[in-house]
């Protein structure tokens, strides 16, 4: 199963959008993947597509059990971690509302809570031999709008913790936030506020900026020389404010 001296990239939320595109993107350039996320249909189906050196591990980001058992099997079947895609993440929009509570708790604890355990089960395995930590955040994290609140609070408190952790880490381990704008995934279909996903879902159904094109720039973030770090980068449509 094991790609002599490939590097190994281990990309939470592969099984769909931006994730999945990372997936492809950097077996293009030679690496092992681990594809981690719930919907393990699809993760095997793309496991399959990529061939050999990718491998599809079901892992929920909310539970450090189901992490450190997909670390274990990433570290035997693969070898160990080089990088760290931290993509997985759900955006439950809505009017800030006691009916949208449970939205709250999800979303901290997939976006924020999930990719600080992540990181933290996977960090030994980077810390050795010079890793990357790509940490996936968003223009909410940037910019708070009516009917965002707590996504863009799970996007800014995303944006310190990396910030800190990559003081923590240089030079052994490169950290790089990617911020994107609108991109046409699956992200708008799970709200669950009706208006709010009807309403956000029309303005994904244009959206122009494809998956394939933000995983096209974390490739190339990962493909610069070990001396240099591109920190940060935000990226949108050409027409979104
Ligand atoms: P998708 O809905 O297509 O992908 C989200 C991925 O996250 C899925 O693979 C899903 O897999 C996974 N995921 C969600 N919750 C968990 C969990 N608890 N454990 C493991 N995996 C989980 O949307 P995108 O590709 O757009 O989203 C990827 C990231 O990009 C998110 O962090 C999002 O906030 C960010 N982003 C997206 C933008 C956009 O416009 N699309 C803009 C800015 C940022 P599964 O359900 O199988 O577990």
């Amino acid at each position: 199963m094991s790609i002599k001296n490939a590097r190994v990239a281990v990309i939470t939320g592969a099984s769909s959008g931006i994730g999945a595109a990372t997936a492809r993107a950097l077996v293009a350039e030679g690496y092992q993947v681990a594809l981690l996320a719930r919907r393990a249909d699809r993760i095997e189906a793309l496991a399959a597509e990529l061939g050999e050196g990718a491998l599809a591990v079901q892992a929920d980001v909310t539970d450090r059990d189901s992490l450190l058992a997909a670390a274990q099997q990433i570290a035997r079947e693969l070898g160990p971690a080089d990088v760290l895609v931290n993509n997985a993440g759900i955006m439950l929009l809505g009017p800030f509302s006691s009916d949208q509570r449970e939205d709250y708790r999800r979303m901290i604890e997939s976006n924020l809570l999930g990719t600080i355990t992540t990181t933290e089960v996977f960090l030994d395995q980077l810390k050795d031999g010079g890793g990357d930590i790509v940490n996936i955040s968003s223009v909410a994290g940037r910019t708070a709008r009516a009917g965002n609140g707590v996504y863009a609070a799970t996007k800014w408190g995303l944006n310190g913790w990396s910030e800190s952790l990559r003081q923590e880490v240089l030079p052994d381990v490169r950290v790089t936030l990617i911020e994107p704008g609108v991109v046409d995934t699956e992200l708008p279909g799970h709200i669950t506020h009706d208006a709010t996903r009807d309403a956000v879902q029309q303005m994904y159904d244009v959206a122009r900026v494809s998956p394939a094109e933000v995983a096209e720039i974390i490739a190339f973030v990962l493909a610069r020389p070990r001396h240099l770090v591109i920190n940060e980068v935000l990226l949108r449509p050409a027409d979104q404010l």
